[in-house]
């Protein structure tokens, strides 16, 4: 067994908790990742759509619980790296406006304690560090930024070509999607990334995703002060009795019960996780669970409003990687609507096998297979509003029960009617002409079953930062107000969700938080020596970089 007691424990790799240990991996500081699952293996399987999106071959096969107590299947994944194995790495920063306070239709949507302007150079760093493909100036709602991108779009197939063309046309700003994918289009043969149609949502075969556990917890664990122990579940957090302190952090690992202790203990489980590792560890001094004298724990759970939308032309769609494009100019409102509506971008190709998982409506006359061959398929995102009664707590056995009642749906219709309009004015095609269009087809992206709320992809918001210790439980350092040694830099932070992809957020927010452990422990000016000469090294020698 490892020795027991380090600097710095972090609990969970994905993008908080990974992106985090990169950061303090060259302070010499001893760091110990506690992660509950194993490396996601490589095999042939990780580029199957029938293993991914059928079978469920990666997901977590835990069941929890919904309101009304009905078994609950997540769609979420335990490993190194967290759910950025599979995500579709599309690395947004939020608007400047979503960090003030924003009136929507369905109510508000509250201001962050820090300002956008905070958050900035680490958004900056963040993008730099996983590798992020992007081109800036395209989308009139980007905040403004310190520094370009350090890499080039990804360029878009014919398809999606000739739909931003149509899209200028009609007076929106499509922009490229910023992306973290280590391709370089300018030298393919030597490119990592080979631009498969598999990516969003699948573990990339040949490692040229930039996700938590490539781009961060590699290089950290080539520090010799950093020891990752996978299948290790953290159970239970102990303080000493003042309450003040987290003293033992309880591990299953192998089926036996190890603890270990150090001077920061750091939460990076995911939003719902995190939430829930608080409330199982109550104590005398904390009965309503670790650091929730507020009884925010848990509570105000966000996970957007999502919809997969195939917009169906008789004309194929034959674009293999499909997430290139992106539209912003309904984000704050349109016109007609004066409340923010979301935002506008695509999902991996869609395909028949896929398709079957959560099959949509079939069109008359269209097979699945021909539908996923004839199909744009978007993915379209609005803001869901904190509301107290939206959240995790545990049943009599432990188990995790998630409460969720929608909110705030009119802006999403809205946005689909939109998006359903845009289609039907692209230029005719010159086969089919305006019949071309065959509408707009909603499909449920969830393996075998049809809970919308099992789709916990963007969960955030359940231990949600602020400055006033009644309304929240973390401060603006992400330090819980009354736990002086315990942290939290998963997507549990966020007060609002805004209405694009969370990771970049949670990434450069966990950049954030390392700046301020590191000056904690005294080892600021020696870690960021260390990380730039390591990040030159990084940069030159990555396959896929065309800085
Ligand atoms: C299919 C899919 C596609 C997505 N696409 C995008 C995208 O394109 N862009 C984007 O911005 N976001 C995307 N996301 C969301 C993104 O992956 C998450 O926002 C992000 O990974 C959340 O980071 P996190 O640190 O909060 O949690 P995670 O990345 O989930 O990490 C949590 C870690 O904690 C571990 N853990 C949990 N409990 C314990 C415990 N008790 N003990 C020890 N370890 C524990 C887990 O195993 C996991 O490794 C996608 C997600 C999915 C599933
Ligand atoms: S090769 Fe490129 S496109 Fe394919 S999964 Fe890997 S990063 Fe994604």
């Amino acid at each position: 067994m490892p020795s027991s007691h380090y600097d710095v424990i972090i609990i969970g790799t994905g993008a908080g908790g990974g992106t985090l240990a990169h950061r303090l991996a060259s302070s010499g500081k001893r760091i110990l990742l506690l992660e509950r699952g194993d490396y996601v293996p490589r095999e042939p399987d990780n580029w199957s759509t029938r293993a991914v999106n059928v079978d469920g071959k990666y997901q977590t096969k835990e069941q929890w619980r919904d309101k009304a107590g009905k078994p609950l299947h997540p769609h979420t994944n335990y490993g190194v790296g967290g759910n950025t194995k599979f995500y579709g790495a599309a690395l947004f920063r939020l608007r400047r406006e979503d960090f003030g306070v924003l009136r929507h239709h369905g109510g508000v949507s509250p201001a962050w304690p820090i300002s956008y302007d905070e958050l900035e150079p680490y958004y900056t760093e963040a993008e730099h560090l996983y590798q992020v493909h992007g081109a800036r100036g395209e989308d009139p709602t980007d905040p403004p930024a310190s520094a370009p991108y350090k890499y080039p779009a990804v360029s878009h197939e014919p398809r999606i070509q000739q739909l931003s063309e149509d899209l200028t046309r009609l007076g929106l700003h499509p922009f490229h999607t910023p992306l973290g994918i280590m391709l370089d289009e300018r030298n393919r043969p030597r490119s990592r990334c080979i631009r498969c149609g598999t990516c969003d949502g699948h573990p990339c075969l040949v490692n040229a995703k930039s996700d938590a556990h490539i781009v961060c917890i590699e290089p950290a664990l080539g520090h010799p002060n950093v020891t990752l122990l996978t299948n290790a579940y953290v159970t239970r957090l102990e303080t000493n009795a003042s309450g003040r302190e987290v003293t033992r952090v309880v591990v299953e690992r192998d089926d036996q019960r190890e603890s270990y202790s150090a001077d920061v203990v750091v939460s990076s489980c995911g939003a719902i996780n995190s939430a829930a590792l608080l409330l199982r560890s109550v104590s005398d001094r904390h009965p309503r669970g670790l650091a929730n004298g507020s009884d925010v724990v848990g509570r105000h759970y966000m996970g957007h409003i999502n919809s997969v939308l195939m917009a169906l032309s008789r004309c194929p769609n034959p674009t293999i990687f499909q997430k290139s494009l992106a539209v912003n100019d309904f984000y704050f409102g349109s016109p007609e609507w004066d409340h923010p509506m979301g935002h506008i971008s695509f999902v991996g190709k869609l395909d028949g096998v896929t398709l079957s998982a959560g099959a949509p409506a079939i069109a008359p006359g269209w097979t699945l297979d021909l539908m996923g061959k004839h199909s744009l398929d978007f993915w379209l995102t609005s803001e869901d509003l904190p509301d107290p009664e939206n959240r995790v707590t545990l049943d009599r056995e432990g188990k995790i029960v998630l409460a969720y009642t929608p909110n705030n749906g009119e802006g999403h219709r809205r946005l689909v009617a939109k998006l359903e309009s845009l289609m039907q004015q692209q230029r005719a095609c010159q086969i089919h002409g305006h019949e071309c269009h065959q509408g707009l087809f909603s499909r449920n992206l969830f393996v075998g079953q049809q809970i919308p709320l099992a789709g916990v992809a963007h969960q955030n918001g359940t231990i949600r930062f602020g400055d006033d210790p009644a309304t929240s439980a973390l401060d603006r350092n992400c330090r819980a107000h009354e736990v002086d040694n315990l942290y939290v830099v998963d997507g549990s932070f966020f007060p609002s969700s805004g209405a694009v992809n969370p990771a970049l957020t949670i990434m450069a927010n966990a950049l954030r938080v390392g700046d301020h452990i590191l000056d904690r422990l005294g080892a600021k000016a020696s870690a960021l020596a260390a990380s730039a000469s390591a990040a030159g090294t990084r940069i030159g020698t990555t396959a896929g970089a065309t800085a």
